[in-house]
């Protein structure tokens, strides 16, 4: 059978511990025996970014730029224990930072649904792709402890030096807190952007919702900026692809999202990202099933996996143990990356490979072979667990008859 070839290469961020591993194990195993992998690799592991002064981290994500689509595979993020277990000349920043600052992108976290797993809300049949904006608002705030007695203001001083005041709450009888917020236009703008493209690629209703209703300038802007780009940029477009673009009020979206049935982007604010991405995740089972992409506002892609280097594991792995880590987020991560690749590149043979991969997967743990993690929450009577070797070489019987 002959390889499948790529005409543009595929930016490859390689990682840390045991998703180290089983990025290899995925590469040997399931892709160089289809495809004639063409990939541009950086070696993000936390050695060779302290080697190069993190710079090869800068060239990776400029790489994604010029190339359109990165995969990467889970990195460490330097704390103190890291600095002496590694011998950092620095505490380098996390690389997932680094690379979103230089795409300006969003990211979008949805889970893998199979067969057996029920989410602990039954209802939910269809995943929920959370986008979190991820710039602003109360993590990157200014706060203050007042003492009783002070007056707390707004002061706004614009280029010309005039000066605009609000008065926030003026202290009497008790010491009290107070907290500034802001934002950009230009990056709320590319938000919805990223959120508009994603739901036309992934053919899903977007949903947005805030506030504004008590936050009538803060919250009420980012509403506005939503509408204006969907009436101007996007609204013909939807209306084409058959999908919708829904604004409501935060709280009736938890509502809405806990008796939907899922299948649609929740786009959230920065704070509402953080809080509901958890609770959409640990509602959908494990985190080794919950696949993360980052998109640019102008249509550049990098997936990954939301989990980390699963660190725990990797210190068994290294004693010689055998380890049932789960590699489904990362098989889909490179799925996800070549079939977009194969999109962009009219490589209708990559895209297809792409998808009997995930089906592969997905078989898989359907016929009651799984990891650890899985083996847990699974309602099959027939389960079996099995080590991270065995399942993805059990993967692989079944990607080689869907190749046939
Ligand atoms: P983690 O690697 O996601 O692992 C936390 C725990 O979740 C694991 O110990 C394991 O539980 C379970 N788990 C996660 N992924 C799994 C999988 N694929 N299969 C089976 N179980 C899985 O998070 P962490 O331990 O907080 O962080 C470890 C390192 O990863 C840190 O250095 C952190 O900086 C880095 N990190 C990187 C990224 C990224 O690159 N995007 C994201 C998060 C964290 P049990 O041990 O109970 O089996
Ligand atoms: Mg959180």
């Amino acid at each position: 059978m002959a390889k499948i070839q790529m005409k543009t290469p595929l930016v490859e961020m390689d990682g840390d511990e045991m998703t180290r591993i089983i990025w290899k194990m995925i590469k040997d195993m399931l892709l160089t025996p289809y495809i004639d992998l063409n990939t541009e690799y950086y070696d993000l592991g936390l050695v060779h970014r302290n080697e190069t002064d993190d710079q090869v981290t800068i060239d990776s994500a400029n790489a994604a730029k010029k190339y359109g689509v990165a995969v990467k595979c889970a990195t460490i993020t330097p704390n103190a224990q890291r600095m002496t277990e590694y011998s950092l000349k620095e505490m380098w920043k996390s690389p997932n930072g680094t690379i979103r600052a230089i795409l300006d992108g969003t990211v979008f976290r949805a889970p893998i649904i199979v067969k057996g797993i029920v989410p602990l809300l039954p209802s939910w049949k269809k995943p929920i792709t959370i986008a979190r904006h991820a710039y602003g608002d109360v993590y990157k705030n200014t706060e203050m402890k007042v003492s009783d007695g002070s007056k707390a203001e707004l002061v706004v001083t614009d280029k010309d030096g005039n000066e605009s005041r609000e008065l926030i709450h003026t202290f009497s009888g008790s010491d009290g807190i107070i907290q500034g917020l802001h934002n950009i236009n230009e990056s709320i703008a590319g938000f919805a952007r990223s959120c508009f493209n994603y739901a036309l690629d992934t053919k899903q209703d977007l949903w947005f919702a805030t506030k504004d209703t008590i936050s009538k300038k803060y919250d009420h802007t980012f509403k506005d900026i939503f509408a204006e780009i969907y009436e101007n940029e996007y609204k013909a477009r939807f209306e084409a692809a058959g999908i919708e673009y829904f604004y409501t009020l935060i709280d009736d979206a938890v509502a809405r999202v806990m008796r939907s049935e899922g299948g649609y982007i929740w786009a959230c604010k920065n704070y509402d990202g953080d809080v509901m991405s958890d609770m959409v995740a640990t509602a959908f089972g494990s985190l080794g099933m919950m696949t993360s992409v980052l998109v640019s506002p102008d249509g550049k892609y990098e997936y990954e996996a939301a989990h980390g280097t699963v660190t725990r594991h990797y210190y068994k792995y290294l004693n010689g143990e055998e380890t049932s880590t789960n590699p489904v987020a990362t098989i889909f991560a490179w799925s996800g990356a070549l079939r977009k690749r194969g999109e962009l590149d009219e490589n209708a043979e990559l895209a297809a490979f792409a998808d009997k991969l995930e089906k592969a997967t997905i078989d898989t743990i359907e016929d009651g072979i799984m990891t650890g993690d899985l083996y847990i929450l699974s309602k099959l009577e027939n389960k079996r667990k099995v080590n991270t070797t065995e399942f993805i070489t059990e993967i692989n019987n079944r990607l080689e008859a869907l190749m046939k």
